[in-house]
C-alpha cells in the first residue's frame, strides 16, 4: 500500500505550512492577549478578532473547508488520506488553525450531517452560512442522567405535535453553545420510546434562540473555560417545525454513527475510517 502524499495533498500541505508559519503561530500570543481583554470585559466566550482575520486570510489562500470533499469547488475535493496530514498540521495550533480553515469541531461533523442528510431548505438556511464561516453550531447529544457514550440511552424527548416537534430534556458538555455566534444545534432525542433500541432516536435542528432553550452554564475543562464553551442546556417545551427533522424519524442513532466517524476534531478526523460523504453539495 502506498502511504505517500498525493500531489494535491503535497500542494495543500506546503501552502498550509506557509500559512501556519506566517500567520497562525504568530497569532497565538495575540489570541491569548485578546482573550484576556475580552474576559476582563465579561466576554470570555466571544471570539477574539484575530480569529476572524485568520479566517479571511485562510480563505484567500484557498485553505478553507478542507474537511469536506467537493464542498463548493471541486478543486478542493480532498480524500480522507489527503486531509489527514492537513488535520495533523492544524492540530499543532488547535485553538486557531482548525477554526481559521473552517475545519473545527463541532461544525465539521454538523456540516457533514447536513451535507449528507439535510433537506435543500436546511442546507440553504444552515449549511450555507456554516460553510461560509458566518455562524457556528453545536451538537447536543450527551445527557447528565444517562450513560451517553451509548447513544441508544439518550432520553431527551422529541414529540410530534401537529406540524411541530416539541423537545424536553437536559444536555451537557455541548461544545460551542456559549459562543454568541452559535446559531443552531443538532439535538438528538427519543421520538419513539417503544421502538427497537437503535430506532428510538431522531435529530432535529433547534435554533439557539428558540423559546425554552436555556444555556444553564459553561462547564470548565481542567479548570479552564474554552472560548466557545462546553455547556449544560435545558430544553423546556421547545417547539420547532417538523421540517427541522434531520433525515428520517428513528434515524438518529445511524446519523450519530455516521457523524462520529469523521466529525470529532482534527486528531480523530485524521484517524477516522473512510466514512466521509461523497457527492456534491450545491
Ligand atoms: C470537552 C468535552 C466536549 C464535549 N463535547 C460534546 C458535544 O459537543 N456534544 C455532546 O453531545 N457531547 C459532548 N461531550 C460529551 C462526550 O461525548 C461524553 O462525555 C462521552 O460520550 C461519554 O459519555 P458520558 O459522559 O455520558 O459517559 P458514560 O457513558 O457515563 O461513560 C462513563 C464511563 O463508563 C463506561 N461505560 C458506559 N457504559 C458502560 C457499560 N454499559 N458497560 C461498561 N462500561 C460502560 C464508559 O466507557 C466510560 O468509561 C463532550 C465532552 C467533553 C469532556
Amino acid at each position: 500500500m502506498d502511504f505517500g502524499l498525493s500531489g494535491r495533498a503535497r500542494d495543500h500541505l506546503d501552502r498550509l505550512q506557509d500559512f501556519m508559519d506566517a500567520r497562525v503561530y504568530p497569532a497565538e500570543p495575540v489570541y491569548a492577549a485578546q482573550r484576556r481583554e475580552l474576559a476582563a470585559l465579561g466576554r470570555e466566550h466571544h471570539v477574539p478578532p484575530v480569529v476572524e482575520e485568520l479566517k479571511r486570510e485562510a480563505r484567500r489562500r484557498g485553505l478553507w473547508n478542507l474537511f469536506l470533499p467537493d464542498a463548493t469547488d471541486p478543486a478542493h475535493g480532498l480524500s480522507v488520506t489527503d486531509y489527514a496530514p492537513l488535520a495533523e498540521l492544524t492540530g499543532r495550533s488547535p485553538v486557531l488553525a482548525p477554526e481559521a480553515t473552517n475545519c473545527a469541531a463541532p461544525d465539521t461533523g454538523n456540516m457533514e450531517v447536513l451535507h449528507l442528510f439535510g433537506t435543500p431548505e436546511q442546507k440553504h438556511r444552515w449549511l450555507r452560512p456554516l460553510l461560509d464561516g458566518e455562524i457556528r453550531s453545536a451538537f447536543a447529544m450527551t445527557e447528565p442522567d444517562v450513560a451517553s457514550s451509548d447513544a441508544a440511552n439518550i432520553a431527551t424527548r422529541i414529540e410530534r405535535d401537529g406540524d411541530d416537534y416539541v423537545v424536553n430534556g437536559r444536555k451537557w458538555w455541548i461544545t460551542g453553545a456559549a459562543d454568541p455566534r452559535c446559531a443552531v444545534m443538532i439535538v438528538m432525542g427519543r421520538t419513539d420510546p417503544a421502538a427497537p433500541a437503535h430506532r428510538r432516536q431522531s435529530m432535529v435542528l433547534v435554533p439557539m434562540d428558540a423559546p425554552g432553550v436555556e444555556v444553564v452554564r459553561a462547564l470548565p475543562v481542567f479548570g479552564y473555560q474554552d472560548q466557545h464553551g462546553h455547556c449544560e442546556i435545558t430544553f423546556t417545551d421547545v417547539r420547532v417545525p417538523a421540517a427541522n427533522l434531520v433525515g428520517e424519524e428513528g434515524g438518529g442513532f445511524a446519523i450519530a454513527q455516521a457523524r462520529l466517524g469523521p466529525g470529532r476534531d482534527a486528531s480523530t478526523t485524521a484517524c477516522a475510517p473512510s466514512a466521509r460523504p461523497s457527492g456534491r453539495w450545491s
